[in-house]
C-alpha cells in the first residue's frame, strides 16, 4: 500500500492527524526534500527507511514503492502542501495502477492557505473578490495557451501564483497587460508557516524590486488583489438586518 500524504505548507504541526498517523506507521518514506520540512520526519518509526525524492526520477520513486510492496511494507509518499496542486502525484498513481499496487491520498494544507494565514487575510472578501485564481507564470514549464497570465489576470480577482518567484519581471508585465492597475496591492510570502516565514507587502508594479531587495528567489507565493486593501463590505451572513436559514434579522 502507498499513502500519498500532503505534508502541509511547512510548520511540522500543520500535517493532518491522519497524515501524521500514517507517517508513523510507514516502513518507507519518500519525501520531497526540497520543500517538505525535515522536522516532519520526526514522526517516523524506528527502522523506517527515508528517501529524498528531490534526487530521484519517477522511475526510481516507483521502483522503491514496488520493492517495499514486494516486502509487504507500506510506503508514504510525502508531498509538500496538498498533493493536488503541482504535486506530480497523478503520474505516480498511474504507474501504481499498472503495477496493481493500491494507494490512497490524504490531503494537506496547501501553501496558499498558509500564505493567507501569514497575511491574516481573507481571499474572498464580499464586493472585492469572490474567486481565487491559482496559477503560475509560464517559464521552463509551459502553461496551456488559454491560461496565459494576462488572460487569467483579466478577471481582476484574487490571484495566487505558485512557482513564479524567479520570473517577477514577466509577472509584472503580464499582470499589467491583464488590467491590474500598478498600485494594486500584492504580497510575497516566503516560506509560509515555516519558522523563517517572511511577508513582504508591495504592489503589482514593485513585485520584482521587492523580491530583489529581500533576496527572495524561491519557496514563495505571490498573492495579488484588492483583498489586501482596506475596503470591503461586511458579510451578509453576520449582518443583523439579513435573514437566513439559521437566523432571523434582528433589526
Ligand atoms: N503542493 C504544494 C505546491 C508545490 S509547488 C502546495 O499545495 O503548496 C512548489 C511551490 O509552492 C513553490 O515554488 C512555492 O511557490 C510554493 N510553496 C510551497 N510551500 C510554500 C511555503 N511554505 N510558502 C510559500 N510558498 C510555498
Amino acid at each position: 500500500m502507498v499513502h500519498f500524504i500532503g505534508a502541509g505548507p511547512g510548520g511540522a504541526d500543520l500535517i493532518t492527524v491522519r497524515g501524521a498517523r500514517l507517517l508513523g506507521e510507514a516502513d518507507v518514506i519518500i519525501y520531497a526534500g526540497s520543500l517538505v520540512n525535515p522536522a516532519l520526519l520526526d514522526y517516523k518509526k524506528e527502522g523506517c527507511q527515508v528517501y529524498d525524492s528531490a534526487r530521484m526520477t519517477l522511475e526510481e520513486v516507483i521502483a522503491v514503492m514496488k520493492a517495499t510492496e514486494e516486502n509487504g511494507g507500506t510506503t508514504v509518499r510525502l508531498h509538500t502542501g496538498d498533493p493536488s496542486l503541482y504535486g506530480a502525484h497523478r503520474e505516480q498513481m498511474d504507474e501504481l495502477d499498472k503495477l496493481g499496487i493500491s494507494y490512497d491520498v490524504t490531503p494537506g494544507v496547501s501553501s496558499f492557505s498558509g500564505a493567507a494565514a501569514a497575511l491574516c487575510a481573507e481571499y474572498t472578501l464580499p464586493d472585492v473578490s469572490q474567486s481565487v485564481i491559482i496559477t503560475r507564470m509560464a517559464g521552463r514549464t509551459p502553461v496551456p495557451e488559454g491560461e496565459q497570465l494576462r488572460k487569467m489576470a483579466s478577471h481582476g480577482c484574487t490571484m495566487v501564483l505558485f512557482l513564479s518567484t524567479g520570473l517577477l519581471e514577466d509577472v509584472e508585465k503580464e499582470l499589467a497587460a491583464g488590467g491590474y492597475p500598478p498600485d494594486t496591492p500584492a504580497a510575497i510570502v516566503y516560506k509560509a508557516t515555516w519558522p523563517e516565514e517572511k511577508v513582504y507587502r508591495c504592489t503589482v508594479s514593485t513585485l520584482a524590486q521587492t523580491a530583489r531587495e529581500n533576496k527572495v528567489t524561491k519557496t514563495a507565493l505571490i498573492t495579488i488583489g484588492n483583498f489586501l486593501g482596506e475596503k470591503y463590505e461586511r458579510s451578509k451572513l453576520y449582518d443583523p438586518t439579513f435573514t437566513h436559514e439559521f437566523r432571523e434579522a434582528s433589526q
